[in-house]
């Protein structure tokens, strides 16, 4: 039987920023002599980590935090305290103090300026080890019981808690534990939402999970039938439309989306046709909403704006053809699409030519079939409902000693550093406040 006052469970963002706060908490206070572990089911830690940012990792977002808050969903409040605690700037400042570079880019994002997600991963498991924590990789956690309470006095004492039995057979024991096991999004890298299940094991609510930061397919983009959950994986064979479609980049376009026929959103930003269906920043700022809504019945319909900066009435005058207008590999795309898609919906009876085609230009529709799974989707929206835990130490209301951080949480974000910066700053509360319950 193995024996660490704190153990964490996922090395992770979350998992090895918690266990480095931990440690450097406890060394802080040398009064009492705490040890920590960190146990991965993984070869080795921050396998996830190695595929953030397109491997260049975008940690975190320098946006203060009314600015942050807006992209932080379903309701950004409960991570307040956290990320004051480990706010972008210290975050950033740690990394410098450690030895890591950074640079800011445009909208905010910051990445290492060595443009390699493994040397975050390689600082971080430095970061850890000089601390004195014990990093264990290849211990799959099965299960995690918790111990009858030895003490009804109230006294802190130092009986474990809680007991972890592993896939080797191996079983640990700690008086904290926290758990940073990540959600369910690209379970190749070790997510596989363990967490989730001993949460709703040890009786702790959960607010349903979806994809999100994920592909969204057109109708007719691949060729497979989609199924009552709408999901179409990535390596769907595309269709001969899809194969049309891929590699097609769109800067700056309009997108309106329409919910059963309601107009509910609409912004400016850059999409991308992949091999996976409709992506890029935009598509993914509308993925979350979109499979929201398709896994309750709803129908999604997006719409296009090519040319959101002039109005539908010059465009129309300016007399262009299609070839003046868009770059050819986008005419082809749009010639094949847009006038019979949008015969379907409305086009306004009596146009010229030239106000027909300004009309689609400024309308390209698309209904959507289904999104890509958590198999290749970035995040995993939903998780353990944050009423479970108290938001300035990130404990567990009523299981003493129990703390979560991390994806795991029903907390995601857009992308752009805010997911990785919610996994680190309450990975870092949630690591000090389970040490300093113990002092
Ligand atoms: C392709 C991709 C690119 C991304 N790019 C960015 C980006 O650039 N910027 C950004 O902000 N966010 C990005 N994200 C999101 C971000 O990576 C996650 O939100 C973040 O890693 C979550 O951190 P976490 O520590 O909670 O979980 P994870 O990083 O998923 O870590 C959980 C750890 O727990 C371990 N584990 C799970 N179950 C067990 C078990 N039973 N026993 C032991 N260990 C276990 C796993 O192996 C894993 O190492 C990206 C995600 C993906 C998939």
């Amino acid at each position: 039987m193995n024996f660490y006052e704190l153990i964490v469970i996922g090395g992770g963002a979350a998992g090895l920023m918690a266990a480095y706060a931990a440690a450097t908490s406890a060394r802080d206070d040398a009064t009492r002599k705490i040890r920590v572990a960190v146990l991965e089911k993984m070869p080795r830690p921050g396998r996830k980590l190695m595929l953030t940012g397109k491997g260049r990792c975008n940690l975190t977002n320098v946006k203060n935090w009314e600015d942050f808050q807006i992209h932080v969903h379903p309701n950004p409040r409960p991570l307040r305290p956290a990320f004051y605690q480990l706010s972008p700037e210290k975050l950033l400042q740690l990394m410098a103090e450690e030895g890591l570079e950074t640079v800011v880019e445009r909208g905010d994002r910051a990445f290492p300026a060595s443009h390699r997600a493994v040397d975050v991963v390689d600082t971080l498991q430095r970061m850890v080890c000089n601390r004195g924590v014990q990093i264990f990789c290849g211990k799959e956690v099965t299960g995690i019981q918790r111990l009858p309470a030895d003490n009804e006095s109230g006294i802190e004492t130092a009986e474990p808690r809680f007991e972890m039995l592993c896939a080797d057979g191996s079983r640990w024991r700690c008086r904290s534990l926290l758990i940073a096991t990540g959600g369910l999004a690209y379970p190749m890298t070790g997510s596989s939402g363990d967490g989730l299940r001993w949460a709703k094991e040890l009786g702790l609510s959960l607010k349903p999970t979806f994809p999100s930061l994920t592909a969204l397919v057109p109708t007719g983009y691949k060729t497979a039938e989609i199924n009552n959950e709408h999901i179409i994986e990535r390596d769907t064979p595309l269709s001969e439309l899809g194969q049309l479609f891929r590699g097609i980049s769109l800067k700056n376009v309009g997108l309106t989306l329409y919910i059963d026929n309601t107009r509910v959103r609409e912004e400016v930003g850059d999409l991308d046709f992949t091999d996976g269906g409709l992506e890029g920043p935009l598509g993914f700022r509308f993925s979350r909403q979109c499979v929201h809504a398709m896994r309750n019945g709803s129908h999604i319909r997006l719409e296009i704006d090519l040319k959101p900066g002039v109005s539908e009435d010059k465009l129309s005058r300016e007399q262009k053809s299609l070839a003046e207008l868009l770059p050819g590999d986008i005419a082809r795309a749009f010639s094949a699409t847009a006038p019979d898609r949008n015969n379907a919906t409305a086009v306004p009876k009596g146009l010229t030519e030239m106000a027909r085609l300004a009309y689609l230009l400024k309308h390209w529709s698309f209904p959507i079939a289904g999104y890509v799974g958590y198999e290749r989707s970035v995040v995993t929206a939903g998780g353990v409902s944050t009423d479970e835990i108290s938001p300035k130490t990130l404990n567990v209301k009523n299981i003493p000693g129990l703390y979560l951080a991390g994806e795991l949480l029903d907390l995601d974000a857009d992308t752009g550093g805010y997911n990785l910066q919610i996994a680190f700053c309450t990975g870092f509360l949630a690591g000090q406040s389970a040490v300093h319950s113990m002092l």
